[in-house]
């Protein structure tokens, strides 16, 4: 029984992450009729070039490359905590922006 495709609140305003609940999870990359073709949301910041797809009416997930990193089953709770904090700890979380430049903001 694989595990289905479960949408997650991102951490910017109106994204969207996609898991399977295996500590990786995904940007929607595009949409192709009904099915997803996802991106690691880890694409920027480890350069990841993970690729995945799933069909939403079955919500299977296939992994078409695989990660160059171990999961973080540890950034849905972060995603939640945030959402729950409603923005408030945002300084906490600039290391998981996608951003390349290594440019970290902690006081
Ligand atoms: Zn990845």
């Amino acid at each position: 029984m694989p595990n289905l495709v479960q949408a997650l609140q991102g951490f910017r305003e109106g994204s969207t992450y996609y898991s399977v609940g295996d500590g990786f999870y995904y940007c929607l990359n595009r949409t192709k009729g009904s099915r997803k073709f996802l991106k690691c949301f880890r694409h920027g910041r480890y350069k990841c070039m993970s690729r995945a797809s799933f069909e939403v009416n079955s919500r299977e997930l296939s992994v078409t490359v695989n990660h160059n990193h171990a999961p973080e089953p540890w950034v849905e709770s972060l995603l939640k905590e945030r959402h729950a904090m409603k923005g408030h700890a945002a300084r906490d979380f600039d290391f998981l922006q996608t951003s390349s430049y290594g440019r970290f903001t902690y006081n």
